[in-house]
């Protein structure tokens, strides 16, 4: 019998990827021995309403470009394709189908695991995927309250922790500091060309 195929998804707005999504997926790609990880940058990440975020074409070239040359991984624009909030209970239930066969591990964090119950959908999605967690700190990943009684199935990650945000990159841009060491030098590069997260230029005063 063949083996079954092992995919990771890693979902998120990426606005913008930095190197903390990428020492995620790079230590889900390797303890997991997964086959291929999939990057899904969201369309229209229900959970950030209200706040503005870069066009989704643009987040979806700087995770392209953070993951270029990376083995076994690969970006997947379907959620911005579908049209209406990307809800990853349907980006998993479509892999589903499309691959009945393969192990589905969803990669999170700590953060996005203690909110799960607040998904859309979230008990179809648990029966669907195995969640890979990074604990925080080093410690293992908790289960929050509203978990703990529900059967799911979880692996836990080894993460050394890696102190970015997206918001600590935005902020940083928008001072004009060198975002390199957050980012790398072809996010970096993609940011500054395309004058993402500066502040809006003050209206001129009328005379
Ligand atoms: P923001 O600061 O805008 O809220 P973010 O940096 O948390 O954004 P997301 O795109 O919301 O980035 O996160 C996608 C996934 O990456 C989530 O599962 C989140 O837990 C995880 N993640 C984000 N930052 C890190 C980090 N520094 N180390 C490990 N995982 C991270």
């Amino acid at each position: 019998m063949s083996k079954a195929l092992r995919l990771g998804l890693l979902g998120g707005t990426f606005d913008p990827p930095h190197l903390g999504h990428l020492a995620l997926a790079r230590a889900a790609r390797d303890q997991l021995a997964l086959d291929e990880l999939r990057w899904v940058p969201a369309g229209a990440p229900w959970q950030k309403a209200g706040r503005v975020l870069a066009p989704a074409a643009d987040r979806l070239a700087m995770v392209r470009l953070l993951v270029d040359g990376e083995a076994r991984m690969r970006v997947d624009d379907v959620e911005i394709r579908r049209a209406g909030p990307s809800y990853t209970v349907d980006t998993v239930l479509a892999l589903r189908r499309e691959r009945p066969d393969a192990d589905l591990f969803l990669v999170v964090g700590q953060d996005q695991y203690a909110r799960l119950h607040t998904w859309h959908r979230w008990r179809e999605l648990l029966e669907a995927v195995t969640l890979a967690v990074a604990g925080r700190e080093c410690a293992p990943p908790q289960a929050p309250a509203e978990l703990a009684g529900v059967a799911h199935r979880m692996v836990a990650i080894d993460l050394t922790p890696v102190a970015v945000s997206s918001t600590a990159v935005r902020d940083a841009a928008a001072r004009g500091a060198d975002l390199r060491a957050h980012v790398g030098a072809a996010v970096a590069a993609y940011i500054e060309r395309h004058h993402l997260y500066r502040p809006s230029t003050p209206l001129p005063a009328r005379s």
